[in-house]
């Protein structure tokens, strides 16, 4: 059957695909390691899921409100409030399933046919898919190596047309981990306010902040900003609770109101018991929150010294999220690989590790790995990337 134009220019998230072959070589008995997990590799906390199955015993197995219940916009509500002293209301908050479902739903509601939304390079792999099959047309902004990925205001301004309707800010970022300043925001959001632009904010690696770092959500900085913003968040990386599909928006109460519109016909709402157990993630004790951050940081901490080691690698080095992205175009050009995709291909078929092209993420001379890995595995991965560089020197 012939498909819908709409699928037809759909390519397929190029984080999956790797993950995919890795598990087929695996499967065949190869030892691989794969470095291209997007998700924490910690359990849900204990008590997150002690909640959940309460839940299930309670009865609370049926529909809930589409926009969410009305306990966790509570507990979103007072989140916003401790961590940003940002005050929304209930009709500012959408509950969805998980973090990408409530960007496509924002999409679907703010963009029509030739729209423009300006995404900064290198970007997360779904942002341009989800702009193009809300009939919109992403705008790339390229957020230079040497000034640390992020883009300037003088470049948001030359992309502004008289069709932009957004521009998408994801800080802490994947695949950069790279986190925008206080006055960074502040001027972009001052050209966004200028040009009446939507902002929307991807704050799902909130909580993965190193090395004192700060995260600032740009809807923080004034009220004209919070008005202008959309923040996405959610519990996936947070609280190590990607499965259970619960992430939301909040922002102007207009937008919300269609969402959750669209909501009520396409997904009815998120998954009740999830529902439940991420009000235990928000309302309870938030350590494993902290512990978990802390593992991050100390392998991010290891890894990036022995990664800037490897011949040919050089790298930004991340603040935050769990991934690092080493330009390795060096490494490709000096083991006689035509360039990264290449060499990527390459290392996962001889030497067994699996990382991400850079191309997927709108930066092709950069790959990326996560440390979202034990140590041990990190280390392996590390001498296997020097080994297969050395013997093709
Ligand atoms: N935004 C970014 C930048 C991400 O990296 C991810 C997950 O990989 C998401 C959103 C989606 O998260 P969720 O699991 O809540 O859908």
């Amino acid at each position: 059957m012939k498909l819908a134009k709409r699928v037809a220019a759909l390519t397929p998230s190029s984080t999956l695909a790797i993950t995919a072959k890795a598990k087929e070589l695996k499967a065949a008995g190869h030892d691989v390691i794969g470095l291209g997990a997007g998700e924490p590799d910690f359990n849900t906390p204990q008590h997150i899921m002690e909640a959940a199955v309460k839940a299930m015993y309670d009865g609370h197995t049926k529909y809930t409100p589409s926009g969410g219940l009305a306990t966790l916009k509570q507990e979103i509500i007072k989140k916003f409030q401790q961590d940003q002293q940002l005050d929304y209301k209930p009709s500012e908050i959408i509950v969805c399933v998980g973090a990408k479902h409530a960007l496509y739903t924002l999409f679907q509601v703010i963009l029509d046919e030739g729209d423009e939304v300006i995404i900064p390079t290198p970007y997360w792999v779904s942002y341009p898919e989800q702009v193009k099959l809300a009939g919109g047309v992403p705008v790339y902004v390229e957020g230079l190596e040497e000034n640390e990925f992020k883009i300037t205001p003088e470049q948001l301004k030359q992309a502004i047309t008289n069709r932009t309707k957004a521009v998408i800010i994801n800080s802490p970022s994947n695949p950069t981990g790279v986190i925008y300043t206080k006055e960074e925001l502040q001027a972009l959001g001052e050209v966004c306010v200028a040009h009446d632009i939507l902002i929307v904010s991807d704050e799902i690696y909130e909580k993965l902040v190193y090395g004192g770092h700060e995260h600032v959500s740009i809807a923080q900085l004034s009220p004209e900003l919070k008005k202008q913003t959309i923040i996405i968040n959610g519990v996936s990386k947070s609280h190590s609770m990607t499965g259970w599909r619960i992430g939301y928006a909040a922002g102007d109460a207009d937008i919300i109101r269609a969402m959750t519109d669209l909501a009520s016909h396409s997904t009815s709402n998120p998954t009740s018991i999830a529902q439940y157990a991420a009000i235990a993630a928000y309302s309870g004790p938030q350590e494993p929150v902290e512990h978990m951050r802390q593992a991050f940081e100390q392998r991010l901490n290891i890894i990036y010294d022995r990664l800037v080691q490897i011949p040919g690698f050089s790298c930004v080095k991340p603040q935050g999220a769990f991934y690092l992205f080493p330009n390795a175009k060096e490494a490709a050009t000096m083991t006689g690989y035509e360039n990264v995709d290449a060499f990527v291909e390459a290392l996962l078929d001889e030497a067994k590790v699996a990382l991400v092209p850079g191309s997927g993420f709108g930066a092709p001379n950069n790959v990326r790995l996560s440390y979202a890995t034990s140590l041990d595995l990190l280390e392996k991965a590390i001498q296997r990337i020097e080994w297969f560089i050395s013997e093709k020197v």
